[in-house]
């Protein structure tokens, strides 16, 4: 797959959730992708067979499960911008599991990278963001320059910032009903999983040297490819003085190193170290990932499209003697129309999410083209859930787009896991937005049977079910505070109104009991307030006052055509 952005429409949200456009073979994106890695794994076995491989690790076996990788590097907190990557490559596991493939999906915490900066936000073991405040702040800024795997649980409750970190993601993943396995980098190199690679790369510094400087000017005649953690500071460090392949050991100084855009201040202390008590730089470590793990494919952002990708393949081939796995360069989401940010607070988290959102519509987020870049507004969420029904209406019923249709027959098995035999009853997200606004069980299922949401003949486990998205809905009103954000008031609320508006509503009660729908209630407030000399909009706060003890609300006429009449009529009348 061409790892070219050419995706020129990349801002127009609103478009049609479709499939990739120019792939004539398939309707859902995942199928491409399982039509490259089974060519690759045919010409693996094919080589393998004619035995002229050379020198493949004895790891790489054909005949292995096909492995999907993804990772991260652990920061402040886990979020939906990491789940990107590993839905993108449940997908694709899934189109292989389809084919009858054995596939594990991996998940690598690139966890020895070292802590760089103090995160101003960190999810807590539930997944909750908070503050640093609310952590010993000072343990981790007296870290900095350490392996995550190195710095203690914020928390208290695990063994490591990283372990706390890969936790929180397992359990994303988990929630989101993906299964993967989770790796430690730091376990890999400490049982020396690395060390085939480690000596490879050290044996070979010379080319290694000469392929990174196609891509990074640091790669100068001293430049060693290998970071040992310094064993008085515990901080990692560069400056490598000397390598002793048989030994497998290098002798180090503890110098200031730049990650980024960030200095780490060595302490001088001269020191050797063995292949496992250090880390490879990320452009090594990647693609030595791949040959550790035995990668087949790995999705990716953009960032690594343009740095790390073409510098991995040139180093997998030509420094460790591996194939590249199958690539896929997904676009980044933005949260709300800006860039996620951790820093700038601009994240959402899976428990978040899942507090509004059933998870299948979250997945179906993530089965949309991954090439195309989405916003996720969070204020708008009844339209990707809008989308969701209907995405889930094209594959019982078909809709008028034969596009959906097929995306739709193609991607909605794998969004669900389990089809159901007949369409499930959903009620619209708005419409349970407005049911939210109704704290009574027994309303909230009339009302959506009034409205014929809920069929006559709906047994109480499918009422259930469908009302379960009223919560949901509730919980976004408030999380948004929009027009949806007010609760009925059970009870009559402690109001007192003039003559005149006292007379327009018992004029309105009298509307009401006669028998007429919401529209026509909303038209008949106008009226009312104008027959009795007040302005609309004094009539309209009487009614908020009445039946949310608010001074604004919804559009009222028609939410009151929503409600039982005879209690409307009742409010209105200050009577109960
Ligand atoms: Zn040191």
């Amino acid at each position: 797959m061409s790892t070219d952005d050419t995706d020129a429409d990349s801002n127009d949200e609103t478009a049609t959730p479709v499939d990739e456009p120019d792939d004539e073979h398939h309707d859902f994106w995942a199928e491409g992708v399982a039509d490259e890695i089974e060519t690759r794994v045919a010409e693996q076995r094919e080589t393998t067979d004619d035995a002229s491989g050379e020198e493949r690790p004895a790891s790489s076996s054909p005949n292995d499960p096909i492995v999907i990788k993804g990772g991260v590097s652990p920061s402040g907190v886990a979020h939906l911008g990491n789940v990107n990557e590993i839905m993108r490559g449940y997908f694709v596991a899934e189109a292989l599991r389809d084919r009858d493939h054995e596939v594990r999906q991996v998940f690598t915490s690139d966890d020895r990278d070292p802590l760089r900066k103090l995160p101003r936000k960190l999810a807590d073991p539930d997944g909750q963001i908070v503050g640093l405040g609310e952590v010993d702040a000072g343990a981790l800024g007296r870290n900095l320059g350490k392996p995550y795997t190195d710095i203690p649980d914020p928390f208290g409750e695990r063994d490591s910032y990283a372990a706390h970190f890969a936790a929180l993601l397992e359990a994303d993943a988990d929630r989101l009903g993906v299964d993967i396995e989770m790796y430690s980098n730091t376990e890999l190199y400490g049982e020396g999983a690395f060390d085939p690679v480690v000596e490879r790369v050290l044996d070979r510094v010379d080319t290694a040297r000469e392929v990174l400087s196609e891509y990074q000017a640091k790669a100068d005649d001293d430049y060693v490819p290998f970071n040992p953690i310094c064993e008085e500071c515990g901080k990692l460090t560069e400056t490598v003085t000397d390598i002793d392949l048989d030994a497998e050991t290098v002798d180090y100084v503890c110098t200031d190193m730049e990650v980024g855009d960030e200095t780490i201040e060595g302490c001088g202390h001269e020191g050797t170290a063995t292949f496992r008590e250090g880390k490879l730089p990320w452009r090594f470590e990647w693609p030595g990932q791949w040959q550790v793990l035995d990668v087949d494919f790995e999705p990716f952002g953009k960032d690594h499209a343009e740095g790390s990708w073409p510098s991995g393949v040139d180093i997998a081939e030509n420094v460790l003697g591996i194939e590249p796995p199958v690539p896929m360069v997904y676009e980044w989401f933005t949260l709300n129309g800006e860039a996620l940010s951790s820093s700038a607070g601009n994240i959402v988290t899976v428990p978040e999410l899942l507090e509004l959102l059933e998870p299948e519509v979250i997945r179906y987020f993530f089965a949309l083209y991954p090439k195309k870049a989405r916003d996720l507004d969070l204020s708008r969420l009844d339209q990707l859930v809008d989308d969701f029904d209907r995405f889930e209406e094209a594959y019982y019923e078909g809709v008028d787009d034969e596009s959906v249709t097929a995306f739709a027959e193609a991607a909605y098995p794998y969004v669900v896991g389990n089809v159901a035999d007949e369409r499930p009853i959903r009620l619209p997200y708005t419409f349970a937005a407005v049911l939210g606004m109704v704290d009574d069980r027994g309303l909230r299922e009339k009302l959506a049977r009034d409205e014929g949401h809920i069929p006559d003949d709906a047994d109480e486990a499918t009422v259930e079910a469908a009302l379960a998205r009223v919560e949901q809905a509730r919980n976004w009103a408030e999380r948004m505070d929009n027009a949806y954000n007010y609760r009925l008031q059970a009870d009559l609320p402690d109001v007192a109104f003039d003559d005149a508006t006292s007379d327009a509503l018992d004029a309105l009660a009298d509307v009401v009991a006669a028998g007429h729908d919401g529209e026509t209630i909303q038209s008949e407030i106008y009226d009312t307030a104008r027959d009795h000399g007040i302005e609309p909009g004094d009539l309209f706060e009487a009614g908020y006052r009445l039946f949310f003890d608010e001074t604004q609300g919804p559009r009222l006429g028609e939410f009151l055509g929503d409600l039982e009449q005879e209690f409307v009529v009742g409010r209105l009348r200050r009577e109960r």
